[in-house]
């Protein structure tokens, strides 16, 4: 490392707090900081602007009908069609030669759908549905990785009004049977493969296997070829239908875009299962795609002259929200990568922004945490200069990694957001308006306008800044989940009965709880410090996971850590910690030591870990989420639970060696 560089990390590390450039503002499409007063002192009405960013059939008669908490209805007797205000308008408007997608295949082949092309797809696959039997209000299950037809096949379902339910391509054949069962989905829409690190995949025959286990019987399944000559050779069945075959045979055929009520839904998705049964997350057509396109266009910034690259997968409602819906309804070019960060190399995401001249780069902290991992030489080889703004979702970011994106990614120049939000928020609630707050490392920010969020303890009450409590959400959203498909019950037990008197049908004794802890400061600042269930209680004192692993992730080598209580005989509970080290550093007792060193300094004695073990890897979710659950069962020399949902199940195993090595 250059002298100079070490200069400036150590100017960084010291450095808690981060302006916007005065250029990004100048030119933001929210800087303007009367916004919060505006949209408390006119709340519900202040979401008529984010309305405003669609077009409506119908104008709707109420911003919002709260007569029977918590089934909360927004912008009611409005109609309008989702696919109409991604799609149609903007060709309608003169862009029609602008480029909607970009499309990336791991071996580098690129696809580009002008918003005239993807126009006609969209209406072709539509037509292709209806002749298939899909009818208004039917279930589509969207089974298929990150190809264009993934976002062809939304639209197309939202063109006729036929919810989608979208199921992340590596999850498993149960998997997806389960969330058509769930869902009393008869449609599917599947890939023969895709390719993952060079080689292809067989997806069609996890999709048939899962398919053997939908109760109800399928009436048809549509199979995009994406692998050609490198396929399995799979004979499709009577109902399976060729998508190119299908899109043939409609040649040029238009589909008018179904008049939709705005609280008529939109799509189904259920939750990753971090924590337990799967939740059928259902989203509607009018609140959520105002909030979505709100909140791509006030936080993410985007225009449409803008090249935007969110990293998610669509299989997860980052990509439903910030890669489909938000960038194409607000018109703007929206980039699509089909394969892993380190394939063939690790500078392959810098690679696409240089070569796209991406403008506005959104990620997940696992992947920044790996980026930083294999060092900063990988993004320096690259020219990043077309970047304005960057941002991150998923997890808390330590500020150690927040400072490297916004150092080595960012040239100290972007913004950085950190946006916390939920499958079930639908979109971005907490985190800085890029041109108007100051940005702290380690803190999404305050709760956007018109959300109020607080921090309580277990009784209700409002804790102190500075104190670990409950983070709640006092007022309902346009982009908030409508209940959990066919459950209302599970709907209100899962997240309103804990803080609300579920007696009252006055919206003020209504509280959202998400299930996150977190903090505020002074500046109304909230740090999300994770799931309220990842506690752990050391000799009476409760320790969030989180802010533990923050303190270890702090220390020079270590790229990722995760921590979980185990059994101790007189402690209650003991901190166990799991560390990645960062390339080029040493795994041993010394940085052991001052592993230890960085917690006691950070949060005191009391969360000094127990163990520390060496790994090189960490169980993840396919979301890239760590799996504490096992980690746990590991600290406790349990019978390891499932792992079933895992992306690198064998790690497991290695973890549960040396920890019995250790100890
Ligand atoms: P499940 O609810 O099925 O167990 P999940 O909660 O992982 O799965 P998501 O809806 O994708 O599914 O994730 C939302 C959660 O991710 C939040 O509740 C929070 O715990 C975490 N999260 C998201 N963004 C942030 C962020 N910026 N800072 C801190 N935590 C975040
Ligand atoms: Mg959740």
């Amino acid at each position: 490392m250059a002298q100079g560089d070490t200069e400036l990390e150590a100017r960084l590390e010291e450095q808690d707090e981060f302006e916007p450039s005065e250029e990004f503002v100048a030119q933001a499409n929210v800087s303007d900081s009367d916004i919060y007063d505006e949209f408390e002192e006119n709340w519900p009405v202040c979401w008529e602007r984010a309305a405003d960013l669609l077009d409506w059939d119908e104008e709707y008669d109420e911003v919002l009908d709260d007569s029977n908490p918590p089934f909360y209805e927004w912008f009611t007797g409005g109609e309008l069609n989702a696919c109409y205000n991604c799609v149609d308008r903007h060709v309608e408007n003169g862009d029609k030669n602008r480029v909607a997608i970009k499309w990336e295949g791991e071996h580098g082949e690129t696809r580009t759908y002008t918003y005239q092309d993807l126009y006609r797809e969209v209406n072709e696959f539509a037509a292709a549905l209806r002749d298939l039997g899909v009818e208004e209000d039917d279930v589509v299950t969207l089974y298929m990785p990150m190809v264009p037809e993934l976002p062809i096949a939304m639209l197309a379902c939202a063109r006729i009004g036929a919810p989608h339910n979208v199921v992340f391509a590596g999850f498993s054949a149960e998997a997806l049977a389960t969330r058509m069962n769930a869902a009393d989905s008869r449609f599917l829409v599947t890939c023969d493969g895709y390719y993952r690190r060079g080689d292809p995949l067989d997806h069609l025959d996890k999709t048939n296997e899962g398919l053997d286990s939908v109760d109800h019987g399928v009436d048809a399944t549509v199979v995009v070829d994406r692998l050609g000559d490198d396929g399995f050779g799979h004979d499709l069945k009577g109902n399976q239908h060729d998508w190119d075959d299908l899109l043939d045979e409609q040649g040029g055929e238009r589909v008018e875009p179904v008049e939709r009520d705005a609280e008529d839904m939109l799509f189904l998705m259920y939750t990753s299962g971090t924590t337990g049964q799967p939740k059928g997350v259902k989203h509607t057509t009018g609140g959520y795609l105002s909030y979505a396109t709100w909140t791509s266009h006030a936080v993410l910034d985007i225009e449409q002259e803008d090249t935007y690259w969110c990293s998610a997968d669509i299989g997860w409602i980052t990509g439903h929200s910030y890669i489909v819906y938000g960038p194409l309804a607000l018109g703007s070019t929206t980039v699509m990568y089909e394969g892993t960060p380190d394939f063939p190399n690790r500078d392959r995401m810098w690679d696409i922004v240089e070569k796209y001249a991406v403008d506005i780069f959104y990620t997940a902290p696992t992947a920044i945490r790996a980026f930083m991992k294999w060092g900063s030489k990988y993004p320096a080889s690259r020219d990043l200069s077309s970047l304005r703004l960057l941002g991150t979702v998923g997890e808390p970011i330590n500020p150690r990694a927040w400072k490297w994106y916004y150092e080595h990614i960012g040239n100290e120049d972007c913004p950085v957001v950190d946006t916390w939000w939920q499958t079930e928020t639908g979109g971005m609630m907490i985190t800085t308006l890029p041109g108007v707050k100051n940005m702290k490392p380690g803190s999404a920010g305050p709760p956007l306008p018109g959300i109020d969020a607080q921090i309580v303890d277990t009784n209700g009450d409002e804790v102190k800044p500075g104190r670990a409590g409950y983070l709640t959400v006092n007022k309902p959203w346009p982009g908030m989940l409508r209940t959990l498909y066919n459950n209302d019950e599970r709907y209100i037990s899962e997240y309103w009965e804990e803080y609300s008197d579920t007696d009252s049908d006055d919206p003020d004794d209504w509280v959202y709880f998400p299930e996150d802890g977190a903090k505020v400061d002074e500046d109304d600042y909230i740090t999300v410090l994770g799931r309220v269930d990842d506690v752990i209680n050391v000799s009476g004192h409760r320790l969030g996971t989180m802010e533990i692993e923050s303190a270890i992730v702090g220390v020079e080598g270590v790229a990722e850590a995760a921590v979980v209580g185990g059994n101790h005989e007189v402690k209650g509970e003991a901190v166990y910690a799991y560390v990645i080290t960062e390339d080029g550093y040493e795994e041993g007792d010394d940085l052991r030591a001052r592993i230890i060193e960085g917690v006691e300094d950070a949060i005191g004695p009391i969360a000094r870990p127990e163990q520390v073990v060496f790994t090189p890897e960490l169980p993840k979710t396919r979301s890239g989420k760590i799996m504490r659950r096992l980690l746990e069962d590991v600290a406790n020399g349990a019978e390891l639970g499932n792992t079933s949902t895992l992306r690198n199940p064998e790690i497991v195993g290695e973890i549960e060696a040396k920890v019995r090595a250790q100890s």
